[in-house]
């Protein structure tokens, strides 16, 4: 399926449609204050009631974040968003917001680590994960049971770099009455709006590309609100279906999971990720294509014993990446080198990227997973995920493609 009709347009990403008067200022200004003041107490209890629009404290809301949520749910064509002050934060908030003793989750083994771990916790809250390894449709139809509450998943996964497809996920997820709740971190708006996938919840981890240089932890829930919580029938013990009806999950996300677990985002890191957006189209486009000439070239060199790169053909996804706008394949890749001391050298040698766990700025980045942000996991886990000890991520920058490819050319030569 092809996706450019529904990705949004470079001008939507320049021109936000702001709701507070901003005095003629091109970019929403910060608003760094932690409350707002009304003139009299009946304005403060009908603001506290849901039932005049206005601002009265920046943990609930804030215009700067305000900005923020209404460009990301717009963008994503979806009905609203809550800002958070991780992707972490995200990812729990929207958890905690549908989850129960006793519920089960369904989702990829080969996650995002900080993710895995975050599953792992929940089950001393008694609700459970089953990790399928082939997260195809199949596949999942068969992990789901009568406690399963949502299917989760990334859409292009943290290190593994599975392609998942989200039409059929979402047609699964919702044979079974629940929703698809998916992590598009490494997708973004510019490459999928998954919402016209039929995903139903979209959340960012908007640290990476979204805020674009590397300046600032955030994440994102935005709700596509079409869910028919009600009509499911299995949450009705958690949700206000009756009242809210498909509003029902941002409706108790933001007037209780979200606002009482307090992970909100702060009006300056909004900004940043406002000022992030606007050149996200510009930054995906230049990043997709030179990840793309290095997995070539990496594929090409005799030190690099396997490339994993969904825009190659010879990843078990690259027909999966048609659903992404142009074809696209992101800005992540993974290559095996041999051995750990092999990865190391190579990390050691490289002169232009950057050695840091982080993904989606505008420097090329590497990182040893295995040694880093894996290294609390067991090895069954790792592999899982697509992790070994010769494994170098690479989040691919801004940089002319061939100087990204010289750097990595005169790292390798030195491990011959
Ligand atoms: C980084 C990341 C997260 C976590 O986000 P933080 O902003 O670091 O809390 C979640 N999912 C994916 C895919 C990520 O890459």
């Amino acid at each position: 399926m092809k996706n450019e009709q529904t990705t949004p347009s470079s001008t939507a990403y320049v021109h936000p449609r702001n709701q507070t008067d901003m005095m003629g200022a091109s970019m929403m200004p910060v608003y760094q204050t932690s409350a707002f003041s009304h003139s009299t107490a009946a304005e403060l209890e009908q603001i506290f009631k849901n039932q005049k629009p206005g601002y009265a404290y920046s943990r609930v809301g804030n215009p700067t974040v305000n900005a923020f949520e209404n460009q990301m749910a717009r963008l994503e064509g979806g009905l609203s968003a809550t800002a958070c002050a991780s992707g972490s934060a995200a990812i729990a908030c929207c958890f905690l917001t549908l989850l129960k003793s006793g519920d089960s989750i369904v989702a990829p083994a080969g996650l995002y680590g900080g993710t895995l771990s975050w599953l792992k916790e929940l089950e001393a809250f008694g609700i459970t994960t089953r990790l399928v390894e082939d997260f195809s449709a199949d596949n999942v139809a068969a992990a789901i049971d009568a406690t399963t509450r949502f299917v989760f998943t990334e859409i292009i996964s943290n290190p593994k770099l599975e392609v998942v497809d989200v039409a059929a996920l979402a047609e699964t997820a919702h044979n079974a009455d629940i929703p698809l709740i998916v992590d598009a971190t490494a997708v973004t708006p510019s490459l999928m709006r998954p919402i016209a996938f039929g995903a139903d919840i979209v959340i960012h981890s908007s640290s990476k590309y979204i805020n674009g240089n590397g300046t600032a932890i955030s994440g994102v829930i935005v709700d596509g609100g079409r869910f028919p919580w009600r009509k499911s029938g299995k949450f009705d013990e958690v949700l206000p279906c009756k009242r809210f009806g498909p509003a029902a999950f941002t409706a108790k996300l933001r007037n209780s999971t979200w606002q009482n677990i307090g992970a909100c985002l702060a009006p300056v890191h909004a900004w940043l990720n406002l000022s992030g957006l606007e050149t996200l189209p510009l930054r995906m486009k230049q990043i997709c294509s030179n990840a793309k000439a290095l997995a070539a070239f990496l594929e090409t060199s005799e030190a690099v014993q396997a490339v994993n790169y969904p825009g190659l053909k010879s990843s078990p996804w690259h027909s999966r990446t048609a659903q992404f706008a142009g074809g696209q394949a992101g800005g992540i890749l993974t290559i095996r080198v041999g051995s750990k001391a092999r990865a190391f050298d190579l990390i050691d040698h490289l002169k232009l990227a950057l050695n840091l766990p982080n993904i989606g700025d505008t420097k090329t980045l590497v990182l040893h997973p295995a040694s880093t942000i894996f290294i609390h996991s067991d090895v069954a886990t790792q592999e899982a995920a697509g992790v070994f000890e010769d494994t170098v991520r690479v989040s691919v920058g801004l940089e002319e493609a061939d100087d990204i490819i010289a750097d990595f050319k005169q790292a390798l030569d030195t491990l011959k």
